[in-house]
């Protein structure tokens, strides 16, 4: 019997984080990288394929790059999220533009509100988020049991 609704899960000091920006936001994200390097460097960073390039080539920090985002890199970071191995993302979007890939941004945001995973998709949620103490620390956060929800669904199907 799966009883628990909710799951604790640590996300832990050293943080795994995705950094995404629309194209006219790159420059922003781009500072907004160095300034906070010092931050930055004690974490594991990647990102979608231009924005993950663009900030390695000019800040010397290492990040993973995936696919660039119109061609399924949201939908890999997206992933990720879900299997657990990010642990929060950084995402300056463009509310200006309309986007060619805006089902798989939306996607992105929802699976982070799923995984409860803390998700900046402004300059200044982001500079909140890391000037955080948390940023240093591990944090227990509650996730959707999974295995219960499937378990549940099951049975209300067998009904
Ligand atoms: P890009 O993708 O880093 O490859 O430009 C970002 C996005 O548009 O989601």
């Amino acid at each position: 019997m799966i009883k628990d609704q909710f799951v604790t899960f640590t996300i832990p000091a050293q943080k795994r984080i995705a950094l995404i920006a629309h194209d006219h936001k790159k420059a922003a994200l781009l500072a907004w990288c160095i300034k906070h390097k010092e931050i930055l460097e004690k974490h594991v960073l990647c990102g979608t394929g231009t924005t993950a390039r663009l900030i390695a080539d000019k800040t010397g920090l290492l990040v993973k790059g995936y696919n660039s985002g119109p061609l399924g890199g949201d939908q890999q970071i997206g992933a990720k999220i879900a299997e657990m191995r990010i642990d929060m993302v950084v995402f300056f979007a463009d509310p200006l533009e309309a986007q060619p890939h805006d089902p798989d941004v939306k996607a992105l945001l929802r699976i982070a509100q799923v995984y409860d995973i803390p998700i900046a998709n402004t300059k200044a949620t982001a500079d909140f988020m890391i000037t955080s103490s948390y940023m240093e620390q591990s944090y227990d956060h509650q996730v959707i049991n999974f295995q219960r929800n499937v378990s549940e669904r099951i049975e209300e199907m067998e009904k």
